[in-house]
């Protein structure tokens, strides 16, 4: 039988139409009238006042920090349940993390925040949460205790897109929030970022370090260094399709998502995720712990299927790059990545296929 993937990208047909348009302008640069209306779909859909898209998510958290004033010697707070791309670019300011840990909502904890604030060696000037697997943290508890200490918010919504607390969209609650748009992500431009605020002068700013920081000059300028950031016209195009489908992507995964709950309600040691009060998430991923079944006799059974899935994220302050680095945890994320699994959620998946997903979990955990 066919692989199944954890997440694989789902065209929604309109795509290469816009591509051939894209050709028949011979705008096969980066820019061009499709970033534009890329950027365009993604305020209007998130309610965010400016956006700036990139080639990928990575590069617009670096850009948000840089932004920001992040330097040389300064602390920025994270999650320590997230991806490698969340945090990637503390180090490439050169700054240095602290590392907090989950609560019951497996995204990070605001009681831990408030911690990690007090016994910070100095005060962190930022913050980049990320709303794990596409549900969304406490994230007006976040950004109060951020307000109240005059830290940056940025949130990390590149699993997110889609997903809203009271209504707002993940990604905008914070000083400047950011989407992935990665082949395995819950919309995909094969690889392309979006960078969002409501701040006209950062998305500027942000905008001008992403093209080589060019003066505006005829001839080329330069006062300060910049990237090559920005995103690729002929992405650009897939990403005004994909953005199209956005609600029908959604509500798919979160079918997805109460298919295999109700196919595994009877199994008591499972746990999947929680959606907190108020929140609606995108179920990127349908995540799980197991509370007593091994999750790597999950994944090999799913393996021999020729079925992806993988083990929660490994958090940050567990791997051996951040060795020595500053972590308020108290084994929240250490417990979930032992005992967690990510399931299958690709949006294009069928109803019989998560069933026969959730059957073999099932025959795993007996
Ligand atoms: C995928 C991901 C990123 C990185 O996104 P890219 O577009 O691949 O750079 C960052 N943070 C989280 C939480 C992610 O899942």
């Amino acid at each position: 039988m066919e692989r199944i993937f954890l997440s694989p990208p789902h065209m929604s047909g309109k795509e290469q139409g816009y591509i051939a348009e894209v050709f028949e302008s011979n705008y096969i640069a980066p820019l061009g009238a499709f970033v534009d209306r890329f950027e365009q779909s993604v305020c209007d859909y998130t309610e965010a006042k400016y956006a700036l898209a990139t080639n990928t998510a990575t590069a617009a958290l670096h850009l948000a920090l840089r932004v920001l004033g992040i330097e040389r010697g300064d602390y920025v707070l994270a999650s320590t349940l997230t991806f490698i791309g969340s945090v990637n670019a503390i180090l490439y300011q050169g700054a240095q993390p602290i590392f907090v840990d989950s609560d019951e909502s497996w995204n990070l904890s605001p009681k831990l925040l408030q911690e990690a604030i007090e016994k910070a060696p100095k005060k962190p000037k930022a913050l980049i949460v990320t709303h794990l697997y596409g549900q969304v943290a406490k994230i007006e508890e976040i950004a109060r205790i951020c307000k109240a200490h005059d830290i940056y918010l940025v949130e990390d919504a590149a699993e997110s897109l889609g997903a809203s607390f009271e209504g707002r969209q993940s990604g905008t609650f914070g000083d400047m929030g950011v989407y992935s748009f990665n082949g395995n992500k819950i919309l995909s431009t094969s690889g392309g970022g979006m960078l969002v605020s409501d701040n006209a002068a950062w998305i500027e700013k942000a905008s001008f370090l992403s093209t080589q920081a060019k003066e505006p000059f005829l001839h080329y300028e330069h006062k300060e260094f910049g990237y090559n950031y920005r995103m690729s016209n002929v992405l650009a195009a897939i990403g005004v399709a994909q953005m199209e489908v956005l609600d029908e992507r959604v509500e798919r995964r979160r079918g997805i998502f109460q298919r295999y709950a109700d196919r595994l309600q009877e199994i008591e040691e499972i746990h999947f995720m929680p959606e907190i009060e108020g929140s609606r998430g995108n179920r990127w991923l349908t995540t799980l712990t197991l509370e007593h079944t091994d999750p790597l006799k999950v994944i090999r059974l799913l393996d021999e299927a020729n079925i992806e899935s993988r083990p929660l994220w490994k958090p940050m302050h567990l791997q051996p790059l951040f060795e020595g680095s500053l972590a308020i945890v108290d084994g929240a994320a250490e417990r979930l990545f032992s005992t967690g699994v990510c399931l299958p959620s690709g949006s294009a998946m069928h109803d019989d296929t998560v069933e026969r997903v959730a059957d073999i979990v099932k025959k795993a955990c007996r």
